[in-house]
């Protein structure tokens, strides 16, 4: 496909997200940056740029466009935050963190899903991402504290243990509800007595589970 083909179906990707309501220019500019297309299955290309989710490997799909950007939006990033991602699937959330932000360090249950992001993220340059085998139900201490968390695999709670992983101030963003059905996006605000909760919209996204995956 040559870049005169491309054009309009970029640029109906970007007048769908502000339609959406999505206006961070700084949101806006990463997702016109990032190649969906070298994050989606070959058979799918074609379809990267249009406004939904898509099967990836090991039976996980990646998030809709506009999810993503309602997500990252919803984080308001600054430069120097340090990100924990839950949920790495194609690596492409990660992607468009990793230019609003000092660092993304991002876990995946599926050794597969995290090698393949892993190595797609090395090749286009986004060098401040670091891809974990690993549970995020379970993030190793090793791993620090963050100034914001963003999980993309549906959590039937908020584990406390995750929550206290947020700086002062920090943001954590999460679907919440059951693991086949529709979810709610919430945010949590660590304020220096406790976490303020907010309820965004409804989504769905596939379970998050605890444990490495045994399948690769
Ligand atoms: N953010 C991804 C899409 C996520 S799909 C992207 O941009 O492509 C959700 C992912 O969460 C799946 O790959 C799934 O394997 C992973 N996942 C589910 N439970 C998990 C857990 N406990 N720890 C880490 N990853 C998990």
């Amino acid at each position: 496909m040559t870049a005169g083909q491309q054009a309009p179906e970029k640029m109906i990707f970007q007048l769908t997200l502000r339609r959406r309501g999505v206006s961070d220019q700084a949101v806006l500019r990463s997702m016109e940056q990032v190649p969906r297309e070298e994050f989606v299955q070959a058979a799918d290309r074609d379809d990267a740029y249009r406004d939904g989710a898509l099967s990836i490997d090991c039976g996980q799909t990646i998030s809709q466009p506009f999810v993503v950007a309602y997500m990252t939006e919803q984080l308001r990033l600054q430069k120097h935050h340090r990100v924990l991602e839950i949920g790495t699937g194609s690596g492409y959330q990660a992607a468009i963190l990793s230019r609003l932000s000092r660092q993304v360090v991002t876990i995946e249950r599926y050794r597969t899903l995290a090698d393949n992001a892993r190595a797609r993220l090395a090749k286009l340059g986004y060098d401040n991402v670091e891809v974990i085998l690993g549970d995020g139900f379970d993030v190793p201490a090793s791993a620090g504290t963050f100034d914001r968390i963003i999980v993309t695999a549906a959590m039937e709670q908020i584990p406390d243990a995750l929550a206290e992983r947020l700086e002062p101030g920090g943001i954590l963003i999460a679907p919440v509800g059951p693991h086949h059905g529709v979810q709610t996006l919430v945010r949590l605000t660590r304020t220096d007595t406790g976490f303020d909760q907010k309820e965004l919209v409804d989504v769905r996204f596939v379970p998050a589970l605890p444990g490495i995956a045994r399948e690769l």
